[in-house]
């Protein structure tokens, strides 16, 4: 028996007939740009994250990069953020001109560690960009406070966190509906992915989801009249279709994510490993939605390799913080500037959690954790 990381055939094998139908339907009337479909995925999505508007662009790193454009953020100025993420989070901050301002992560959950964040807060911050990593909402509430304080905006990479909620107190709100800009990421291997790239942008201000839909056609209004300078960055007709369908099922996929982490749980414990490997951490009553299923070993790499010999895949988000990516050198931040987010990198490991894996699955891969610590 085979684990792969993630099962993109199990998944499709259930909606085939539905997307295909969807998909022969925009290749009759073929608006392939900005087709009604977007406009009813962006009224969906707006409706599920419980934002006023939906902004459909090309892939989740638009989303950020649309977001930052769209609250005027460029040369000079600052965004903070976390070092432990997808680079898309910092890229698009730098590919304006801006600089990324890093702010070491909380130990058990992995985002930015809120009490750090003010401490970093300089004349040239411009915006606070929290990462909800492996689909857990960053702790918002004092996200929000500390923003508020300093009238900055934020920008909630969602990219992993469609559907995801965070909960505090008497505060429970849907990820992407609390800053300024939520943006999500279609990519395949997100929770909501579609058949290529896609994105999207939430939020609930009027004049910052104009600013954004104007951005993602080149800044033009009227059409062929520019007052701004915007780029490319629709979502295809196509994909939103594909979307729409899958839309439906998300909330079934996020539940059958969050059994398969409870089994996990269940059976590490069981089989006495919670010495050994540290498991995920659920903050508050936060509703997490498992992008990712992350523990941690100071063992990782050899217990990878291990697994990878038994057929089972599973991956390492991400290997090397951001702060010391070659590409950020000149920043002039070493190695021990975010000691927590560089233990994250040496000891983390995303086991297989997809919606349509199999109990005997489960079983196969915690009893392989076994072995190969009783070994
Ligand atoms: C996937 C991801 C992105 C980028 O999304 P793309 O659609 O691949 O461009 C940004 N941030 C985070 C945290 C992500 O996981």
């Amino acid at each position: 028996m085979k684990v792969p990381l993630l099962d993109l055939q199990a998944q499709y094998k259930d909606i085939e007939q539905e997307v295909l139908q969807a998909i022969r339907e925009v290749y009759a009337h073929k608006i392939f740009i900005l087709g009604p479909e977007v406009k009813k995925l962006e009224a969906e999505v707006a409706n599920y994250s419980s934002t006023k508007y939906a902004i459909g662009v090309a892939s989740g790193s638009d989303a950020i990069l649309l977001s930052l454009m769209a609250l005027g953020i460029g040369p000079g100025d600052e965004v903070i953020t976390t070092p432990y993420t997808f680079f898309a989070t910092a890229g698009s901050i730098s590919r304006l001109g801006a600089t990324p301002v890093f702010v070491d992560i909380d130990e058990k959950s992995y985002n930015i560690s809120p009490n750090e964040i003010e401490a970093k807060i300089t004349p040239k911050a411009k915006a606070i960009m929290p990462v909800h990593l492996y689909g857990q909402c960053a702790d918002m509430e004092v996200i929000l406070e500390i923003a508020a304080k300093h009238k900055l905006p934020v920008i909630e990479d969602a990219a992993q966190a469609i559907g995801a909620e965070y909960g505090k107190n008497t505060l429970s709100k849907k990820a992407g509906s609390m800053g300024a800009f939520g943006c999500f990421s279609f990519f395949p291997s997100k929770n909501l992915g579609c058949m290529g790239d896609g994105g999207m942008i939430v939020t609930n201000d009027a004049d910052l989801a104009q600013k954004a839909s104007v951005l993602r056609v080149h800044g033009s209004k009227p059409k062929y009249y520019h007052k701004v300078i915007g780029l490319n960055s629709r979502l295809d007709t196509l994909q939103a279709a594909v979307l729409s369908v899958k839309l439906k099922y998300l909330d079934s996929w996020s539940i059958k994510r969050r059994k398969n982490a409870e089994l996990y749980n269940e059976l590490f414990k069981a089989k006495g490993l919670l010495e050994i490997i540290t498991l995920p951490f659920t903050e508050y009553q936060n509703k997490h939605i498992y992008n990712q299923y992350v523990v941690r070993t100071p063992k990782r790499d050899q217990l990878k390799e291990f697994l990878k010999n038994k057929g089972i895949g599973t991956e390492i988000y991400y290997p090397v913080p951001l702060h010391l990516q070659e590409c950020y050198s000149s920043l002039g931040y070493k190695e021990g500037d975010f000691p927590l987010a560089e233990k994250a990198a040496r000891e983390t490991l995303a086991l297989p959690i997809y919606p349509e894996l199999t109990k005997q699955q489960q079983e196969l891969v915690v009893d392989s954790i076994v072995e190969y610590f009783n070994t």
